[in-house]
């Protein structure tokens, strides 16, 4: 690719190094610490043209020399890899229940991180300038210079309109919709704002930083109160037409099942997720139902979170064993019609369900073996993301970055 960018006429010469200096950037990126002689290979480029790029970008901060390569008798190339501290980002979450912001590099790893739980009763002025204070709060405290920041990014655990950007209804939040952080931020810090769903979010950090890197087409299946999922297809996040594509969590599984969120009965949310499983959990016992539950719970079954019956499954429970597997059943149908209908390499699961990993993985696999097609089944993996609940809000600053890299690097190149 690059020797026909090289040999292509038409450009002018500065569009043309921009392109280069692109590429040489990008090899170091995707493949550093990497020698010099194999950017030189892997680009395509001349030496002389690679080594003045070297030149530039090492002056620039952009990219540092790590080392030589050791030499087999010959002058030792050097080694390079991206500079991760050249420019930061501002990443959110806003869940239902919390605000999650962190500072991050650009390679996605936290170096300042701040959680603030709220009362939705408390409404929405009021989390949004507890929002901003958050933000605010993390730049002071980091002492990173504020143009050292190229961006806000911001993961809402709902849909927004994809014209304007502004939120619909959030499932667990009814009222917020009609909110434009992307225009509340900017105007505030004066920085690119990008929004996006958390389940997208989470999975372009596992594409970029995580257990998706390398791999074209994968799912990330965020399982918790919610069921989400993103969709990484041919390298690039799937969105849909409208943006809303991967909501996994409400298709049918039982049309005489539970009411769910979405108005509908019987979506795969309403009896797989983390809260369906509380909710059935907590009705067993008011029923008197015997289990190590009533004890954990301290005599208030309000107590009850996810955890506590993972827990008391790995004791062998029986109610909070059945419960988990029964979750991976359900859970095991909805990943066959993915498996079916996608062909993903990897699906990821992401989450809540990590605290339940080591039960649960059995009846999802049982179910994936018994009903998906034998070809797709076989060359899909299912994994359990490392990322933990940061993911969405680490994905929430990849748009950030990758805009960085497309446009604002040529505004450096003279
Ligand atoms: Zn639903």
């Amino acid at each position: 690719m690059s020797k026909i960018l090289e040999k292509q006429n038409g450009g002018s010469q500065t569009v043309l190094r921009q392109r280069n200096v692109s590429l040489v950037l990008e090899t170091i990126k995707s493949n550093g610490p990497i020698a010099k002689r194999e950017i030189v290979y892997l680009t395509g480029l001349s030496f002389a043209k690679v080594n003045s790029i070297i030149i530039f970008l090492h002056n620039l901060g952009l990219i540092l020399e790590v080392g030589k390569e050791k030499s087999n008798g010959g002058r030792p190339s050097s080694i390079f890899e991206l500079n991760q501290n050249f420019r930061y980002t501002i990443g959110c979450q806003l869940s239902h229940t919390q605000i999650h912001t962190i500072v991050s590099n650009l390679k996605g790893e936290i170096l300042f991180n701040n959680i603030k739980p709220f009362d939705k009763s408390i409404g929405k002025e009021v989390v949004i300038d507890m929002l901003i204070d958050s933000i605010d709060n993390l730049i002071k405290n980091s002492g990173i210079p504020k143009d050292k920041f190229i961006g806000i990014g911001v993961a809402i655990a709902g849909l927004f309109n994809p014209k304007d950007e502004t939120t619909l209804p959030f499932p667990h939040l009814v009222t917020w919709g009609n909110v434009s952080f992307k225009s509340i931020l900017s105007n505030k810090f004066k920085l690119p704002c990008y929004i996006n769903n958390v389940a997208n979010a989470a999975a372009l950090a596992e594409r970029n930083f995580g257990l998706g890197k390398g791999i074209e087409n994968a799912l990330y299946l965020n399982v918790g109160s919610g069921l989400g999922m993103g969709i990484i297809f041919n390298g690039k996040l799937y969105e849909g037409v409208s943006g809303t594509a991967g909501e996994f969590g409400h298709i049918t599984v039982d049309e005489n099942g539970p009411l769910c969120a979405c108005g509908n009965v019987g979506c795969l949310e309403a009896i797989a997720s983390t809260k369906a499983v509380i909710i059935d959990a907590k009705d067993r016992l008011r029923q008197g139902v015997s289990s190590v539950l009533s004890n954990m719970v301290k005599d208030n079954i309000n107590n009850l979170d996810f955890k506590m019956i993972c827990d008391a499954a790995v004791q062998s429970d029986k109610l909070a064993f059945g419960i988990i597997d029964k979750m991976g059943q359900n859970l095991g149908e909805g990943i066959v019609t993915l498996i079916n209908l996608l062909n993903p390499e990897r699906i990821i699961l992401g989450g809540k369900i990590v605290d339940a990993s080591k039960l649960i993985i059995i009846p999802i696999m049982n179910i994936v073996q018994k009903r998906a097609l034998e070809i797709p089944r076989r060359n899909t993996e299912i994994v359990f993301s490392n990322m933990g609940s940061n993911a969405g809000t680490v994905g929430s600053t990849i748009p950030i970055i990758e805009k960085f890299f497309e446009n604002e690097v040529n505004t450096l190149v003279d």
